[in-house]
């Protein structure tokens, strides 16, 4: 029997588990391309910028797992270029490989929109290990010249900016202002002149998120000094100072931009819709649009429930990854595919320390200690069942 062959692009949250559900189909030959060879575990950048992980606790070996499974999946870490629905093919730097079936998930990275003159010279991002690690860096020295410099003064204050008061600006800035509130207690120093502040341009943070949780989200940021500024558009960044849209300047330190985030689609011969963040329109089956063999799945796909869009999260990307995957194996038995979308069975926000807010199925929400375990709990399980 002639196989049938897979192609991947991107080996994170949506690709792993899209690759996993052709375990031990033997009728099928599954190729995952990345052009990293870890996967890299953004939803714990937080514990990675507090110091309470190392790199190894946040990257998984793509080689290690795939190996993990039956020998008719292979990785190859190689970028992939461009791909051609016509004749099926997909290259990288080196090589041709066709397919029969396409699974696209590139994911995103930060967007930095261009019409906010100097963002992307200015700030810093943490959605690659890289930035991360940078961020992780200069944060740490940045403490470190303030302990040496100014802290018994208090001659100058350090200002942090956020720019995105979504998940990941909220995460970032409660384990910053968390490490500097219990770090300098600890060293017996006091911070006053340390500030952080997170900067929205929406009516509230976390726009989109359940009211009760935004509401515990805020209570705990104001409990460690965050300063949040909502319904303000930052309209221009310079070295030091960046400009709001109602004219005020404010002056920083250190930026980091969480404000949103621009997917990577696959360079083609043929040009396919894209929305404005650069995702693919994906019909209900997460094929883009026109092409009945390729998919798009997790960030880089336009994901909607009805008109709504559902947030870029690893849940919908793993879910999305599935799906796909379950269809094609349905196809190949010459039965119908299924209509699925994404399910947000919770969302945990990691606070500072060992505090988070959470809800599990829009229903039961937690907060605190709880919460954190719950988290830790999610992620654990996560982990297990990638680890080699
Ligand atoms: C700080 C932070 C905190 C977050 N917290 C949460 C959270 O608590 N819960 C939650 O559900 N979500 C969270 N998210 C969002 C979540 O991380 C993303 O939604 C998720 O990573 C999307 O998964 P993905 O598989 O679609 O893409 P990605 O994880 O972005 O992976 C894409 C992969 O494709 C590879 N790739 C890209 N282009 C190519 C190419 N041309 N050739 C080969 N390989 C390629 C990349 O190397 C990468 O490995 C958080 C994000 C951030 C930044």
């Amino acid at each position: 029997m002639d196989k049938k062959r897979v192609i991947i692009i991107g080996a994170s949250y949506g690709g792993l588990h899209a690759a996993k559900e052709f375990h031990n189909r033997e009728e099928f030959e599954v190729l995952v391309f990345d052009k990293k060879s870890f996967h890299y575990l953004q939803t714990e950048a937080y514990d990675f910028i507090a110091n309470k992980s190392n790199i190894s606790d946040i990257t998984i070996d793509i080689g290690s797992y795939i190996n993990k499974l039956s020998s008719n999946i292979r990785f190859i870490k190689q970028k992939v270029l461009e791909f051609d629905a016509e004749h099926k093919t997909i290259h990288t730097a080196s090589d041709f490989y066709s397919y029969d079936y396409l699974i696209i998930a590139t994911g995103a990275r930060t967007n930095f929109p261009t019409f906010i003159k100097g963002l992307r010279e200015n700030s810093h991002g943490v959605k690659t290990l890289f930035r991360a690690l940078g961020f992780k860096q200069k944060f740490e020295s940045t403490i470190y010249d303030y302990i040496l410099n100014n802290a018994f003064e208090h001659q100058k204050d350090y200002n942090i900016i956020i720019g995105g008061a979504g998940l990941s600006g909220v995460e970032i800035a409660s384990e910053m202002a968390y490490i500097i509130q219990t770090d300098f207690k600890r060293l017996g120093i006091r911070c006053l002149g340390f500030n952080i502040t997170l900067i929205d341009a929406a009516e509230s943070i976390l726009p989109g998120m359940d009211r009760q949780i935004i509401y515990a989200t805020v209570k705990r940021l104001k409990s460690l000094g965050v300063h949040i500024k909502t319904k303000s558009f930052i309209k221009e960044v310079f070295p030091n100072e960046l400009i709001l849209n109602d004219g005020e300047k404010m002056q920083y330190d250190f930026m980091i931009f969480t404000g949103g985030i621009k997917a990577e689609p696959i360079k083609s011969n043929k040009e396919y819709e894209l929305n404005r963040y650069n995702q693919y329109i994906i019909d209900d089956y997460y094929n883009i649009k026109g092409e009945s063999c390729v998919f798009a799945i997790g960030d880089v796909a336009d994901i909607r429930d009805g008109d709504l869009p559902v947030p870029p999260t690893a849940q919908s990307a793993e879910q999305s990854g599935s799906v796909v995957a379950k269809n094609i194996i349905r196809l190949e038995k010459h039965q119908q595919p299924i209509v699925k979308k994404p399910i947000m069975r919770g969302m945990f926000i990691a606070l500072g320390g060992k505090y988070a807010v959470g809800t599990l199925y829009d229903k039961i929400v937690f907060k605190g200690y709880m919460a954190y375990l719950i988290k830790k709990i999610i992620t654990n399980f996560y982990k297990m069942f990638l680890k080699p």
